[in-house]
């Protein structure tokens, strides 16, 4: 089989450090920006920054058709903040043009930590890994309900921060900001998708 290709949506955000996590898993990377990008990707992560942006770049990039096909036939994705408001089904206090793909069933709320605590960093406890994950969340969604199909990996007072339903995995922080990449391990790891070392 030959080794996956694993993308990063680079159309705004922080795309950059998600594909340095990757790389140091030994997996090949590709910046999608184009139908034609997506088409060349076995996996897709889409990365923190700002999902009302986002939304409206991938229909003007013709990207968003094309990436919901892909998303409803089974393609692994993991979603990183403003990444996580693009998969869930309900987003409260988006802006009203904003659409989202709608294949994790969870409803977030968008800047949902609030203004005076907007950006905050915390050790959580993730499950199957055996020591904590440092969490940078910034301006980040809060999850407010998860339907019966989500798996919840992690919590932070009580709230669910990192969750999977089948191939879609989300975090409401930032993962790819501290050098620590077991959450992109996890995401590989769990689609099938090994990592050169492990094909050695
Ligand atoms: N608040 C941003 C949004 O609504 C998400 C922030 C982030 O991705 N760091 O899209």
């Amino acid at each position: 089989m030959p080794a996956p290709v694993i993308g990063v949506l680079a159309l705004q955000g922080a795309f950059a450090a998600h594909e340095d996590a990757l790389r140091g898993l030994g997996v090949a990377t590709r910046q999608v920006r184009t139908p034609a990008d997506l088409a060349q990707v076995d996996a897709l992560v889409m990365p923190g920054g700002e999902s009302t942006t986002m939304s409206r770049l991938l229909r003007t990039s013709h990207m968003y058709q094309p990436l919901a096909d892909r998303l409803g036939s089974g393609m692994p994705v993991f979603g990183t903040c403003a990444g996580m408001i693009l998969l869930a089904t309900e987003v409260i206090d988006g802006r009203p043009d904003q659409r989202s793909f709608g294949v994790i069933d969870l409803t977030v709320r968008r800047n949902g930590y609030g203004r005076q605590v907007d950006s905050f960093e915390t050790d959580i406890e993730v499950r199957g890994l055996a020591t904590p994950f440092h969490a940078v969340f910034i301006r980040a969604p809060k999850v407010m309900a998860t339907g019966a199909a989500v798996e919840v990996l992690a919590v932070h007072d009580d709230v669910p921060v990192l969750a999977q339903q089948a191939h879609v995995m989300v975090a409401s922080f930032h993962p790819e900001i501290t050098p620590d990449a077991r959450l992109h391990r996890m995401f590989l790891e769990h689609n099938g998708l090994s990592t050169e070392k492990e094909r050695a």
